[in-house]
């Protein structure tokens, strides 16, 4: 197996243009699965460790953050919980602090696992993924990335150089169900996101469909009901109704399988719970924080 190591990202470009099925490695702590339990053998693995700014992240004008690809999930909590509160919430239930130290939303992205922690808190913002090779680049709305189970948008030649994520206007949650505590992989998950500047909601399905994905049903639901019952004005209690439709929504619009973490009924019924209860979460925040009557 070759071991490339390109030193910038316009080597790293040429490497993979050159190496189409070459399998990049950023934190490895997938990569290195796969290999150590002889579930992939790549004729080549891409280092991507030697190109500093994929570790970087900042804030462009519009008050997004551009992270870099490979920012692993421990620095998103120390110094983006702030601006990206969802994602850090996902990023918190990942692994254990070796994984966190290692693993970075750009593996998360690149592996596509309909499980990853990182994509429902994705979904939830509106992300967009920038994604490179020698022909240019690109940004992939989050909505148009994930095309099957462990598939992504990305074309051979192409690696991922950063993820756009939108900095909070408004409460965000994040929360997983697994079979322990910690170190576990999502038997499912759910992220919301209220947006108080455009009156949105949107939010992300995980590890419940062949793809994460989004409970548009569910969104359009409760935008409406904030609408039409002027609670986005008044700031008013969010009726215990609407938590609950809005819960049954996100459940219908997953396509859950049985497996050994769990029957597609229990993820479907945890789902609810889950949507209901993180929605109410948000909205008692939103009040809290005074942004309502704003
Ligand atoms: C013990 C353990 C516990 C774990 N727990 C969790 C968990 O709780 N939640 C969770 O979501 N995940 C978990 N994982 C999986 C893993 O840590 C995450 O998926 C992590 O985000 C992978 O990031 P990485 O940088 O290590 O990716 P790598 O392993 O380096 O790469 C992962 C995939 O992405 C591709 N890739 C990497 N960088 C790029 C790039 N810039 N452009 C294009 N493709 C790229 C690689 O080729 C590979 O296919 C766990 C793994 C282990 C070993």
């Amino acid at each position: 197996m070759e071991f490339l190591r390109p030193a910038t990202w316009e080597e790293a470009l040429a490497v993979k243009a050159q190496h189409p099925s070459a399998v990049p490695i950023a934190g490895g702590t997938d990569v290195m699965v796969e290999l150590n339990f002889d579930r992939r053998r790549p004729d080549a693995l891409v280092d991507l460790n030697r190109i500093r700014e994929l570790h970087e992240w900042r804030i462009e004008d519009d008050d997004t953050v551009r992270l870099g690809a490979s920012v692993p999930y421990a620095r998103i909590i120390e110094a983006l919980h702030d601006r990206l509160p969802g994602l850090s919430l996902g990023a918190r239930t990942v692994g254990s602090p070796q994984i966190r130290n290692r693993g970075s939303v750009g593996g998360n992205l690149g592996g596509a696992s309909p499980a990853g922690d990182a994509h429902p808190p994705l979904l939830a913002s509106g992300a967009t993924v920038e994604a490179a090779s020698v022909r240019g680049t690109r940004l992939i709305p989050i909505d148009d990335f994930y095309l099957g189970v462990k598939r992504n948008a990305l074309e051979p030649d192409e690696l991922i150089r950063a993820v756009h994520i939108p900095s909070a206007t408004g409460p965000q949650q994040f929360a997983k169900i697994g079979t322990r505590n910690a170190m576990v992989i999502a038997v499912c998950s759910f992220a919301v996101a209220l947006h108080p500047h455009t009156r949105d909601v949107r939010t992300g399905i995980g590890s419940a469909a062949p793809t994460p994905r989004r409970a548009r049903e569910a969104e359009e639901f409760i935008r409406a009901e904030l609408d039409e019952s002027g609670l986005w004005t008044s700031g008013g209690e969010l009726p215990r109704a609407a938590a609950r439709r809005f819960g049954e929504l996100v459940a219908g619009a997953a396509a859950p399988i049985d497996d050994v973490r769990g029957s597609a009924a229990y993820r479907r019924h945890a789902l609810a719970v889950l949507a209901r209860r993180t929605l109410l979460w948000t909205w008692n925040d939103h009040r809290a924080t005074g942004r309502a009557a704003a």
